[in-house]
């Protein structure tokens, strides 16, 4: 069977970046992908293809072997074995899974084989919400509605047609692995035949072409805890995608985010508050009502004499912690306004104020006055 070269495959040429590969293999990709294409084999095929060349290309040193040898670099790493068989010489046909091992061995370098012994699990979802600061504070709940892989109905999963059921895979006696002789080394793959499963559908369900699944529209409702900060994930254990026959379904994580607060920053547990105030309450000391999170207000005792800049500690008034009954703090930093725009009367007034008062009251503007005069 002549393969078509794997840069045709992905409509690039030979010197294509890296990021026009991805590019080019993502369009493809959502094209032909089955889940657009239900029932589609020719469809299926080329997905399975532009998928395979792209694999390839995306590794630089598979890259490389692929520029120096072609297809060939991927078809010469033994063959595979029955259980513990050593199954030197058969080649394999399907050979492109097995790929990363030959790679190992050729290159001693690190790919790690991701995914594979994990293949059939279904994979993880991830959704991202906002919330508001209020509603980290207090915890929230969110309805949200994702699309995921479901087990099917009509199969219950098994991916097998009714009546039928998925039978012990020949190749590796149900063990998904099988030993081959690779070199001097002996080496365990993935089995080929049922990638994995140890199971092999012949009649496949038609509803979910054997794959146990289909995609569903599901509401959940999301139960995000007081504390929450920015960027907390939530992990929802087998809320994410079914796999494949018999596996495991994988997890739904949702990100939160945390909205910023229109006059509070929050730093962990801590929030802060800038507040202005009335040059006169900081003149005469008073009362100031700080609100929180919770809709309550809070008063704090603005001592006579406060200036701009001067922070004030609310205890336990910050965020809760998550999972634990501690609070931060809230600091109020306060800043001094002085009155603008004075009428006649008003100015009349100040001029009265300004008779009666003297440098005693100003101690910083006497203390600059003095050193001002000394260095002369
Ligand atoms: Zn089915
Ligand atoms: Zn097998």
């Amino acid at each position: 069977m002549a393969k078509t070269d794997f840069y045709e495959q992905l409509g690039v040429d030979r010197s294509a970046s890296a990021a026009d590969l991805k590019s080019a293999y993502r369009k493809l990709a959502k094209k032909y992908h089955p889940d657009v294409n239900p029932g589609d084999a020719a469809a299926e095929q080329k997905f399975k293809e532009v998928s395979e060349a792209y694999d390839v290309l995306k590794d630089d040193q598979s890259r490389a072997a692929y520029d120096q040898y072609g297809h060939a670099a991927f078809e010469n790493g033994g063959g595979p074995g029955g259980p513990g068989g050593f199954g030197g010489g058969a080649g394999f046909g399907g050979g492109f899974g097995d790929m990363g091992d030959i790679f190992e061995e050729f290159f001693g370098g690190q790919r790690r084989r991701q995914g594979r012994q994990r293949a059939a699990r279904g994979s993880d979802l991830r959704i991202e919400i906002e919330v508001t600061l209020e509603e980290a504070f207090d915890g929230t709940e969110r309805q949200i509605n994702l699309t995921r892989a479901v087990a099917c109905d009509t199969c219950g999963g098994s991916g097998a047609q009714e009546g039928s059921a998925p039978t012990t895979c020949t190749v590796c006696a149900g063990h998904g692995k099988v030993r081959a002789q690779q070199g001097f080394f002996m080496v365990e793959r993935p089995c080929h035949n049922c990638q994995g499963s140890g199971q092999v559908i012949e009649n496949p369900c038609g509803d979910c072409r054997g794959r146990g699944h289909t995609q569903k529209q599901r509401n959940l409702t999301v139960s995000v805890p007081s504390g929450v900060e920015d960027g907390t994930r939530i992990r929802l254990s087998g809320e994410g995608n079914a796999g494949g026959p018999g596996a495991t379904t994988g997890d739904l994580y949702v990100f939160v985010g945390v909205r910023p607060h229109a006059v509070l920053q929050r730093d962990g547990a801590d929030l802060f508050c800038n507040v202005p105030i009335a040059f006169h309450l900081a003149a005469k000391g008073g009362a100031l009502n700080v609100p929180l999170l919770n809709g309550k207000r809070v008063k704090l005792n603005i001592p006579s004499g406060a200036q701009s800049g001067q922070q004030f500690r609310l205890r336990g008034k910050g965020m809760p912690v998550l999972r634990s009954r501690a609070h931060g703090d809230l600091y109020v930093q306060i800043e001094v306004e002085v009155p603008s725009g004075l009428n006649k009367k008003q100015q009349a007034l100040l001029d009265a104020f300004v008779e009666a008062t003297d440098e005693t009251n100003y101690p910083d503007v006497s203390e600059f006055e003095a050193r001002n005069t000394k260095s002369q």
